[in-house]
């Protein structure tokens, strides 16, 4: 098990790795490229922390312990101990790029590396840093502290020994793993996407209403949450990102982003984490945008 872990990205993702990580006595050390997103991470953090208090599933004491193993930063100096960094950024090549250009002069020979990311080539990121065998797909599920899984791709150049530290990590913290070869959008996306992707459609062709076709999935598929409202969940413009990356890597149309999404996207309505998606979350129902 890792001691000492970095999270790069602290939005949905990135926040919750950070706090069930810690809540497993890992030393979390957390970077985003703005201190408002820090604190914005941090508040999503207490917020949830306090909720599983309420519930009892965690004591007061641990829940303060946790939340001071958690160290923030914008400099990436602050990985210099770390035995692994997991980026959780935005669904974004050129920005991972980026970051890992940054990051790995800062770390010790012996750190690994790995990327959160939904659907982009893991041999490719791992590629672009100086320790491609050191280099995992490590991809958490949202809500991190509620859902069970973790999906873990081995790169083409990815150790085996890399692997199974990566595979212990998600054991420590009571995840269940599924192995994924590294094509586009592993399992979860590469089914789950699609989906998303012809409820959309199914919208904007007017087959039905937002209310129509969550309760439809939910009730006459078993589905907990319905395709818009799992949409919304996600971030539209990760499932956005995701498609895009579906049709440009299997260079298959049946991946093409509904235009609606893309107008959603452009609106900057992108969900849950705006207020504002394929529902508007200002009161405390949600309710429909169409
Ligand atoms: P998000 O939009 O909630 O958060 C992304 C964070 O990355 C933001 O805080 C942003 O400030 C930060 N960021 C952007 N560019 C950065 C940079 N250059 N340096 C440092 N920080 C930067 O997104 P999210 O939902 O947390 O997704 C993060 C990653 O996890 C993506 O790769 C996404 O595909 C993946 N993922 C998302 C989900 C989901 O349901 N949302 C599930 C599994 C995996």
């Amino acid at each position: 098990m890792f001691k000492t872990v970095g999270v790069i990205g602290a939005g949905q993702m990135g926040h919750g790795i950070a706090l069930v990580s810690a809540l497993k006595g890992v030393e979390i050390r957390m970077l985003d490229a703005s201190e408002e997103a820090l604190e914005a991470g941090l508040e999503k953090i207490r917020e949830s922390l306090s909720r599983q208090e309420r519930k009892g599933l965690v004591s007061q004491a641990d829940a303060d312990a946790a939340l001071k193993r958690i160290e923030t930063a914008t400099d990436y100096a602050v990985f210099k101990d770390c035995d692994m960094v997991i980026e959780a950024a935005s669904e974004n090549e050129e920005v991972k790029r980026d970051i890992f250009k940054k990051l790995t002069p800062h770390l010790k020979a012996a750190a690994m590396l790995a990327s959160n990311t939904s659907s982009i080539s893991i041999t490719r990121l791992a590629a672009s840093t100086d320790r491609p065998a050191q280099f995992c797909g490590c991809h958490f599920m949202n809500p991190v502290p509620a859902v069970k899984l973790v999906e873990l791709i081995r790169g083409l150049a990815t150790a085996e020994e890399t692997f199974e530290a990566f595979r212990d990590f998600a054991h420590g913290l009571d995840k269940t793993i599924a192995v994924s070869e590294d094509f586009p959008g592993f399992i979860v996306n590469r089914i789950l996407l699609p989906m998303i992707n012809e409820a959309i459609y199914t919208l904007y062709e007017g087959v039905g209403t937002v209310t129509a076709i969550d309760t439809a999935m939910k009730l006459g598929t078993k589905h907990p949450l319905g395709p818009l409202e799992l949409a919304d969940f996600i971030g539209l413009d990760t499932c956005l990102a995701i498609l895009g990356v579906l049709h440009g890597d299997l260079a298959d149309s049946k991946y093409r982003p509904c235009p609606l999404l893309v107008k959603y996207v452009e609106a900057g309505w992108l969900g849950v984490k705006t207020g504002r998606g394929f529902y508007d979350y200002s009161q405390d129902v949600p309710r429909p945008t169409r």
